[in-house]
């Protein structure tokens, strides 16, 4: 499928040894809600979405306390880490300084633009990428009355014409609208215009269940149009959501094909374990594996066998026995209080 989605052409820029645009493949990234501070607290979160596949994690720096723990933390987990530090020069050669393998600022929040030269002379040549950009809620004032498309891609470009003109090409430009359909007219028209990589994304997305569909389809059309070279799922709950969200989407649109597949049937009357949970668990388990395999998992052992015959692993859940399937075929009755034991060896065993 993916070989009928033609990329945008764009520049290429490296945040460590993750490479943003151009041929690289598309990354998903999320943003840690641990204060950045609590710097235990931010190695454990980081890890875990490094756990579930997250490409780039990105902190926010909000004080300079923020900024040597900024430090520790990238030290620490040997990630590329990004560091949020919106319109403060101050901060961000502290996040330099800190070890920021790339900066996300917001030139339009700033009022004097005189630092801007010596911060961006620095990062070309230290090789650190900004990320700039607007958000539907944060435009300047000059913008308001235009037409929101217009003014969002307006004003994204003005922001990375400061970054440009003080010399630096390593640009990422983000538009977030937190509606949808208007988020992805402005990001087909920035993307007509300009080689930047593109950061897209739905701002503001809401709960789980409506970020998720606004995400969903605001990232997957754009994506579908070849528009946009790393992605974030912006979600209010656990982080890790984001980026399992982020890698399905790529996942469905068969830009990544190196990805397990869980599938879970509706359940029924007839359903005997509770199938979310175990999938969920199932998900999270291989949400990491780069193989190609379809999981089933099954409510009950009756009907679940036929159903899980096209798949390379399943489970056919029951109250007392389950069934394990592999290659579509029964491989194994056990005891169900064994079953994630007894499933998780034999998933060992397939990506040998
Ligand atoms: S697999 Fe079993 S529990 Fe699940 S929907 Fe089909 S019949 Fe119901």
């Amino acid at each position: 499928m993916s070989d009928i989605i033609k990329r945008r052409n764009s520049r290429q820029v490296s945040v460590g040894d993750v490479k943003i645009g151009g041929d690289a493949p598309i990354t998903v990234q999320s943003m840690l809600n641990a204060k950045t501070v609590d710097v235990e607290a931010c190695i454990k979160q980081a890890s875990e979405l490094r756990a579930v596949g997250c490409d780039l994690v990105r902190l926010a720096v909000p004080d300079e306390k923020s900024a040597y723990a900024f430090g520790e933390i990238a030290k620490r987990t040997g990630l590329p880490l990004i560091a949020d530090v919106h319109y403060n020069y101050k901060l961000a050669h502290l996040a330099l300084d800190n070890g920021a393998k790339k900066i996300r600022m917001n030139p339009g929040n700033m009022q004097d633009f005189s630092q801007i030269k010596p911060l961006a002379d620095r990062m070309r040549d230290m090789g650190v990428p900004v990320r700039v950009g607007v958000n539907g809620g944060s435009l300047d004032k000059r913008f308001k009355g235009m037409n929101e498309v217009d003014a969002l891609v307006e004003s994204a470009l003005e922001c990375a014409n400061v970054f440009e003109s003080a010399g630096m090409r390593d640009i990422v430009v983000a538009i977030k609208s937190s509606d949808t359909m208007t988020n992805v007219e402005a990001n087909r028209k920035l993307a007509s215009v300009c080689d930047y990589p593109l950061h897209i994304g739905v701002t503001e997305a809401g709960t789980f269940r409506t970020g998720l569909i606004k995400s969903a389809i605001g990232i997957g059309t754009l994506l579908k149009e070849g528009i946009g070279d790393t992605i974030r799922v912006s979600l209010s709950t656990n982080v890790l959501e984001e980026v399992l969200a982020g890698k399905k989407i790529l996942q469905t649109l068969g830009i990544r094909k190196n990805a397990v597949e869980v599938v879970a049937c509706p359940t029924c009357a007839r359903t005997e374990i509770d199938v979310e949970a175990l999938a969920n668990k199932v998900e999270l388990l291989t949400a990491n594996v780069k193989k190609p395999l379809t999981i089933s998992i099954l409510g009950c052992p009756l009907n679940g066998i036929g159903e899980g015959e096209n798949s390379d692993l399943g489970i056919a859940g029951g109250k007392e026995k389950s069934v394990i399937l592999k290659d579509g075929k029964i491989f194994k009755t056990v005891n169900s209080k064994d079953l994630m034991i007894e499933f998780e060896k034999l998933l060992k065993e397939k990506l040998k």
